[in-house]
């Protein structure tokens, strides 16, 4: 018997290293975790490729999909549209894959109306300096839009208590093993591994 995967939120203010934890936590290629790759309207970034960092599309072709139903859901975030695709997160999480949903706080609040089961991690950066200096360092947005990111930053970061689970990305890699812990907590749930173990634990329990 496949357990289900668990879907897993990740949000944090942009520039917090949301998108390189969860990179590094794919490095390898893992067959039991994948992240879902959204649709989005914002321009690419130098280095974007279409359908692995985000499927790019028009304001139009995006309003279309909301008609289809086609998001599981959706928002607007620094003027830009963004959705998390229906079909593949049902179709992933029953083959037993984990699903890591990288969303904004308004994506996360719709995501556990649907699905009370999903797990929602926040990250937060030390501190405001290292904010804006991680940003800055990323070298792929412009002053203003920083400025913009920045000034959203306190809006986004408000919504932590909302999570299960917070963590603190100062040292990158202190941080990645917390995320690697929480996954393997929820492994762990009885819930979990009644199905992972069922047929130990038949053979276990038999007379
Ligand atoms: P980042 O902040 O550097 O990761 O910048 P991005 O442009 O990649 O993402 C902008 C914001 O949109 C972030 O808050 C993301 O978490 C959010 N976001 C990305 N994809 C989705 C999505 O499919 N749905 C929702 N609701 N938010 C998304
Ligand atoms: P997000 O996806 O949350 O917007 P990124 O993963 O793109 O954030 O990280 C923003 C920048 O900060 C990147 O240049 C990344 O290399 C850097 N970064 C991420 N985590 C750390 C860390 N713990 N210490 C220093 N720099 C970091
Ligand atoms: P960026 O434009 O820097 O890639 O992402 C900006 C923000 O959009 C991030 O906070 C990211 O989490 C959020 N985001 C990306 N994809 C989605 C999505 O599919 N849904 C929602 N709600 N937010 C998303």
């Amino acid at each position: 018997m496949t357990a289900r995967g668990n879907l897993f939120i990740v949000s944090a203010p942009s520039g917090a290293g949301k998108s390189s934890l969860i990179s590094a936590l794919l490095k390898d290629k893992p067959t039991d975790k994948q992240v879902s790759v959204s649709h989005t309207t914002r321009q690419p970034r130098p280095g974007e490729v279409n359908g692995q960092h985000y499927h790019f599309v028009t304001v139009e072709e995006f309003k279309a999909l909301i008609k289809e139903n086609a998001f599981f859901e959706w928002a607007e975030v620094f003027g830009n549209y963004y959705g998390t695709s229906r079909k593949v997160i049902e179709q992933t999480l029953n083959e037993g894959i984990d699903v890591f949903l990288d969303i904004d706080w308004q994506g996360a609040q719709q995501v556990k109306k649907l699905m009370p089961e999903a797990i929602g991690i926040f990250i937060l950066p030390p501190s405001r300096t290292e904010l804006e200096c991680r940003l800055t360092g990323r070298g792929q947005d412009s002053d203003e839009i920083i400025a913009g990111r920045m000034a959203q930053a306190a809006s986004e970061i408000s919504h932590y208590a909302e999570y299960d689970f917070i963590i603190i990305n100062d040292d990158f890699d202190t941080a990645l093993a917390d995320l690697i812990a929480v996954i393997r907590s929820q492994r762990l749930t009885g819930a979990g591994q009644i199905h992972a173990q069922n047929d130990m634990i038949k053979d276990l329990l038999a007379d």
